[in-house]
């Protein structure tokens, strides 16, 4: 079954040209002017429209367990909204608990991922340490597609990885031909910080943000670089939210250090005032870690992605009902940390980002897909429009618009950050393996069509 994307303007990271796109099978066949369609072919009209890689979200937790609950999107429905979004890859976490065998996990998580309707791939937390979980690295890099390893700097008393874990980790990745990522905030002082503020009587969402000060994220971020840099390991800092840490990543690129940026698309647009809300359940929505900043940390990520110190866009999607929310209705720390925005990213990047100048379409590309896909190694397979890549392609319709609503939105939860926010520019059709998934409104997601999709480790680091 073919498929010809005809008229439209195809954008790259490195370049934007009008071409027509034909998909065959799962790839993308030929990219060139005035191509014919083959007997039998679907054609798309992308006339006045881009023609773009499909998102790749290098940072989604779909059907996780945490905090004594599971979230409300699994698989199925994470992915498929994701596809409603014009995002065709998930790059999702497998988290061991402490003690629990990585493979045994890795195992169960890919079990929960049958069911995908879109691409996927698994970054592999490393939360306790032994010679087990040594030796389990390597199988998961030799065997099972991973070349990206997670460490959660906070979470004391759950997941949370000390500096030991974090220094045979790093180095074990780096033998391997793989990169170590972090959540980088300061465990320990968030425990205390915590602690303090229920002593004071200080139970409610608004403590949230106060548990965790930008200072918190930057001395992680600080000291994982400085692991990263003893070490002479790459480094990917995840869900970069404030500048502090921002600065901390361009001082490192700055002396040479090999270390990138992720910047959710929450904390790019929405701000801390969702805390000082009086609704309970509209302020235990937001709660999530790092938690919404103000508007100047705002303004520095923006300046972080068009500067080229940020390099990819995530949502760390992770969805809770107001159900599950109100689990700490009466002690903020047991609000369970997460919001979504897998289906919102690329609409609301866009609009912010694109319509106001901050970005061209092909700087666009270059932080939803092509970026994401060469840091963990599966460019040009994906993040490229081109002969060879995967059929995975949004054709963007830049004066289409919509207004952004938990009532209408297809995942799962009940409740969405950008909620009321009308973007310009949505996709009008996303291409999954080469088949339409979504066209104009209408998801044609398949329970199970996703795939696994093997990053393979990166080539040797030989010594100069
Ligand atoms: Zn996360």
């Amino acid at each position: 079954m073919a498929t010809l994307i005809r008229g439209g303007t195809v954008v790259n990271a490195d370049r934007a040209f009008r071409a027509d796109v034909l998909c065959e099978g799962d790839k993308i066949v030929a990219v060139g002017p005035s191509l014919l369609a083959p007997a039998g072919a679907e054609v798309i009209d992308a006339g006045g429209q881009y023609v773009m890689p499909g998102g790749i979200d290098p940072h989604t937790h779909m059907n996780l367990p945490f905090m004594g609950t599971v979230t409300q999107d699994d698989f199925f429905t994470g992915t498929a909204a994701g596809l409603a979004g014009g995002n065709t890859t998930i790059i999702d976490f497998v988290i061991p608990n402490p003690q629990q065998p990585l493979l045994e996990a890795y195992h169960q998580w890919r079990g929960w991922a049958e069911k995908a309707a879109g691409d996927y791939t698994f970054h592999v937390a490393i939360t306790w340490w032994s010679d087990k979980v040594h030796e389990e690295m390597g199988t998961l890099v030799r065997n099972h597609g991973v070349n990206s390893f997670k460490h959660f700097m906070a979470y004391k008393n759950a997941i949370m990885a000390d500096d030991e874990t974090l220094v045979k980790s790093f180095r074990r990745a780096l033998e391997l031909g793989a990169i170590p990522t972090v959540h980088a905030e300061n465990g320990e002082l968030v425990y205390q910080l915590q602690q303090d503020l229920l002593r004071q009587g200080i139970t409610g969402p608004k403590a949230h943000p106060l548990s965790r000060p930008p200072a918190v994220e930057a001395e992680a971020a600080n000291r994982a670089i400085a692991i990263a840099n003893v070490l002479n390991t790459p480094l990917y800092i995840v869900h970069v939210s404030c500048k502090e840490s921002l600065d901390a990543i361009t001082r490192a690129r700055a002396a040479g250090q090999r270390v990138y940026g992720e910047a959710l698309a929450g904390h790019l647009i929405v701000d801390d005032s969702v805390y000082d809300h009086p609704d309970f359940d509209f302020a235990a929505g937001h709660v999530m870690s790092p938690p919404f900043r103000s508007r100047e940390h705002q303004k520095a990520l923006w300046q972080g992605l068009q500067g080229g110190n940020l390099h990819t866009t995530a949502t760390d999607h992770c969805t809770f009902c107001a159900e599950q929310k109100a689990a700490g209705r009466n002690d903020f720390t047991k609000i369970p940390n997460g919001c979504g925005g897998v289906e919102d990213r690329m609409a609301v990047i866009w609009d912010e980002g694109v319509n106001s100048g901050k970005l061209t379409p092909s700087e666009f590309v270059r932080v939803t897909s092509a970026n994401a896909a060469q840091i963990f190694n599966i460019y040009p397979r994906k993040g490229l429009i081109a002969a060879g890549s995967d059929a995975d392609i949004v054709v963007w319709d830049p004066e289409g618009s919509r207004t952004i609503s938990a009532k209408t939105q297809f995942a799962k939860g009940g409740f969405n950050v950008f909620e009321g926010r009308t973007v310009k520019g949505i996709p009008s059709t996303t291409v999954a393996a080469g088949k339409v998934v979504f066209h104009r409104g209408d998801l044609r997601a398949v329970e199970g069509a996703g795939r696994h999709v093997d990053r393979p480790a990166f080539a040797p680091v030989t010594a100069r």
